[in-house]
Formats: C-alpha cells, structure tokens, sequence
C-alpha cells in the first residue's frame, strides 16, 4: 500500500483543479478511522464550472461516431486493467471492502465498460409507416446532453463504470459527484478516461458533501438528465427538485429484500447462497436480503445452519481471501446498525448469532423474533443484520414477503415450480432470483426496483433508452 497520503483535485474540463477557495475534506479509512486522502470540497462554484464544462463539450461529443466512442471505451476497460492494483487497493483502503468484494467490483466494473462499448452501435430508431402518401417516417435516437451521476459508497466502482460509460456511449456528457466516503475512486476512473482519449469535459469529477453541492447540480437548467443511486430520503429529494425542472431521472434506492426458504429445498445448497445474500460487504448492499420467511417444518434447522455458517464468515486482514466482513463505513452508520439491534433485543427479539463489533466491525448478525414494533422489520439497516421468520405456508410467505414499501430484489428456494413462478410473478420486487440470492447484477439486465426502492432501471438497454431521447422524423417524397 502507498502510505503517503494523497491531496485529491477536481477533474474538470480535462484539468486537475483544486476547489474554489481551496478547501479540502478527509476521506477516512473505515477499517480503522485513518486518514486515507484528502479530498477537494467541491462549492456551488466548483458544479457550476463542471456543468458548464460538460455543457460545452456535448456538441463535439455528440458527433463522435460510434467507432470512436466504441474505441474509447473499450480502452478504458484495457486501462482499467493496467490500473487493477489502484482500482483494487483503493477499494481496500477507501471503503474497507475485503479483497474478493474489491476483485468481485472491479471485474463486474469491467464488463460493465466492456457492455457499453456494445451500446454504441445500437443507438437506434426506426422507420414508421405513415397514413400521408409518399411520406417516409422515422424515429431518431439522439443524446440528451449534460447527464448527472451521483454514486453512492458501496460499490462505487460497477455504479461508475455503468452509469458514466453507459453515458457515454450514447454520446452524452458526464458530471459526476460520488459518495464523499469514495473520491479518490472515481479520480483515478478519471485518469483512465483522460487516457483512453475521452475528450475534455466529456467526464467531469467533483467531489465534496452532496447535501453541500448536490442541488446545485440537479437544480440546474444544464443538466438534461440525472442518475442518482443512495438512500431513499436522498432520492426521495432528488425527485422533487427533478420534477420542477421536468428533468428525467432513474432512481436506484434503498431495499429491504426478502428471501422465502420453503420446505422442500435442498438446505446443503441454499444455506452458503443464503449467507451471501446477506453478508457480502457486510450488507452494505442494496439488494442484501434482511428478511427470510421459512417454512416451519425447517425453520428450526434453517436457524441452527445459518448459525453455524455466519460464525464462521471470515473477519480477518481485508487483503486475506477468507475475510468476508467488512468495516461498516461511517459512525453514523455504525450508530444505526447498533441501534437497530439494541431496539430489537430491548422489545424481545433474540439475536442467534453475532451482535458483537469488534473495532468497526460488527459481526454477522441474525435475528428471531422479530416483530412489527421493532424498527429492523421494515427499515433498511445497511449492515450485517438479517431477521429470520417462521411461516405456515408459501402462500403467507409471498404477503409478507410483499408487505414492505421497498420493492427492490426478492428470491425464493424452492424445488416447486409452480410456485417458484408464483412468486415471480407475484413478487412486488422489481427482481426475483429463484434458487439464487438476492444478491446479483449483470451489465444487460434491467437493474431496479419499485416503490420505496426507486424509479426507472438500469442496465445497457434500460439506460440507452432512458438517456436518450426520440425524434420524429419526416419526408415528403
Ligand atoms: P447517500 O444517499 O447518503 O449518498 C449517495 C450519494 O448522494 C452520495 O454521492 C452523496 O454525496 C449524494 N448526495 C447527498 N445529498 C445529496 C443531495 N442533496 N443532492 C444530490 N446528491 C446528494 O447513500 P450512501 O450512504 O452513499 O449509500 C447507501 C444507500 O444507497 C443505501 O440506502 C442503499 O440501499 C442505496 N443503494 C442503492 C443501490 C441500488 O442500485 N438501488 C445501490 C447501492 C446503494
């Protein structure tokens, strides 16, 4: 690891700049509350320059053909893998993800960029029969402009590389505001841009507090089109300020995923899904399942395995293979974890396993008799926390499993066909996996969820529609 300590800029019309005024904030180090950057403290100033930035560059960029821009991003994706050590140390030190989520991130980072490349080729309309003779009608597909990234900490790397490649390659212009938990990640995703020929102001950084900066950037008449992935509060607030503009957006929010075990799965096999449906990243995931409804004539066993196998979910040195567990990023969230639990246990929930933090860590933690009252039932934790449920039968299964205001990502275990497509269909989550964990993306699938959890998905075809826009086109012949 480099130990000495870096003093992070702006990127901003292709040029290193340090924020107005010059100010500067720490990017902390979960894993033990070190300093690991310093990072530039973006102002209103500072957004405004960038979306100016981006502004100017959209009408070269915008007639970039799809062979330079395909070009491009496939040599960010060769970059990227020059840079693997970067892209995965910081990983390691800037957000305390163990080493298999870091190598997990940036190789799912990279076929997200390796995705894009193919987008570009397929910015398409089509033709339109037309009721007027000798008239030829089409849709055309064009760029919207200037388009808002907004990231958030926990896996900064694949939310990067989707959403500012996916961007690109319909021939928008970026700014992008990451997570203050996560700078200096997307600053070295900026040299890799620079590098593979990505032209000034295409893609611009700035870093700093979003409650500070953010309105500046989605409030403003520049800014064709935002893409904001975080909590539901701030979504929630993203939307609105949307809406006045009439700017477009996709909302990636926040979940509360269920998972339903019935009684004729195969445990051996869904108890290691299971634990990684939860603890990757030490449920710092949007998709981790934090309920689990089982059918009672298993529950019991359910309970005792799951118990065994998260004792045992490595806790060690992020660079050990093994370790799974991960810092839980900030104190404020270390507070809300903590207190999530405290008010279970205080109304009678019994914690079966884990409960205890060790440094910024708290281990794996499952818990029963959980009830109505209790503020883990329906609110997102974001941590190591699942709760397990007895249920009578599938069918009490699929209303639980619906009865919450998130709708993000949903599975069920089962060897019953009927009713594994039931829930599919049934499920009010904007993703099912059957026989496979709530956790799971790929750069093609439409990623998202409904309610609570967000508007519109991501994904290359969700995102080149939605960062697009069509134009009715005509001749009269
Ligand atoms: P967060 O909402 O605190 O921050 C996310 C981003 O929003 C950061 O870049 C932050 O700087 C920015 N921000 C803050 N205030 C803003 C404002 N007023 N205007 C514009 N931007 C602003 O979320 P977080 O703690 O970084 O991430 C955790 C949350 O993200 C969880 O709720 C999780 O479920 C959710 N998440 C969702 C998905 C998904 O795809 N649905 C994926 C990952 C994380």
């Amino acid at each position: 690891m480099d130990t000495e300590i870096k003093i992070n800029q702006h990127f901003i019309g292709g040029e290193w700049v340090d924020a107005e005024g010059g100010a500067t904030f720490e990017d902390i180090n979960p894993l033990d509350d070190s300093l690991y950057a310093y990072a530039a403290r973006g102002t209103g100033g500072d957004m405004r320059r960038a979306i100016a930035a981006a502004k100017s560059a959209f009408p070269e960029f915008r007639e970039s053909t799809p062979t330079e821009r395909e070009r491009m991003l496939l040599r960010i994706a060769e970059l990227m893998e020059d840079r693997q050590r970067d892209l995965v140390d910081c990983l390691i030190d800037e957000i305390g993800s163990p080493v298999q989520k870091a190598l997990f991130e940036f190789n799912k980072g990279l076929t997200m960029v390796r995705a894009a490349a193919g987008i570009c080729r397929n910015v398409r309309g089509e033709t339109i029969p037309s009721d007027r003779p000798g008239t030829f009608s089409m849709s055309v597909r064009e760029p919207l402009g200037v388009v808002a990234v907004i990231t958030p900490f926990n896996v900064p790397l694949i939310k990067t590389t989707r959403l500012v490649t996916n961007a690109l390659a319909v021939g928008n212009t970026v700014v992008h505001l990451p997570s203050e938990m996560a700078p200096h990640l997307s600053l070295i995703f900026a040299e890799i841009t620079a590098a593979a020929g990505v032209p000034a102001g295409a893609y611009n950084v700035v870093t700093g507090m979003g409650a500070d900066i953010g309105d500046e950037l989605t409030g403003s008449r520049d800014v064709d089109f935002v893409t904001f992935t975080g909590s539901t509060v701030v979504g929630q607030h993203i939307n609105e300020i949307c809406a006045k503009n009439k700017t477009p957006n996709t909302l990636e929010l926040g979940g509360k995923s269920p998972t339903i075990v019935l009684a004729d799965t195969d445990l051996a096999k869904t108890m290691p899904l299971a634990a990684r449906s939860v603890f990757m990243f030490a449920g710092q995931a949007c998709i981790a399942s934090s309920r689990f409804y089982v059918e009672r004539p298993i529950y019991d066993e359910f309970v005792k395995r799951f118990s065994m196998i998260v004792g045992k979910l490595g806790m060690g040195d992020l660079r050990d293979p093994s370790t799974v567990i991960a810092p839980v990023i900030s104190p404020r969230q270390r507070a809300r974890i903590k207190s999530h639990i405290a008010d279970a246990v205080a109304k009678g929930a019994t914690v079966v396993a884990g409960g205890e933090w060790e440094g910024n860590r708290c281990q794996p933690t499952l818990l029963t008799g959980v009830s109505e009252n209790m503020t883990v039932c329906r609110t997102e934790t974001f941590g190591p926390v699942t709760s397990i449920y007895p249920i009578d039968s599938y069918e009490e299964g699929l209303e639980k499993a619906n009865d919450s205001e998130y709708g993000l990502s949903s599975a069920i275990f089962t060897n019953d066909i009927d009713k594994a497509f039931h829930f599919a269909r049934n499920t009010g989550a904007g993703m099912c996996h059957i026989n496979g964990p709530t956790i799971h993306d790929e750069a093609h699938i439409p990623f998202g969820g409904n309610g609570e959890s967000g508007v519109g998905r991501e994904g290359t075809d969700a995102d080149m529609e939605a960062m697009t826009k069509l134009k009715w086109v005509t001749v009269q012949l």
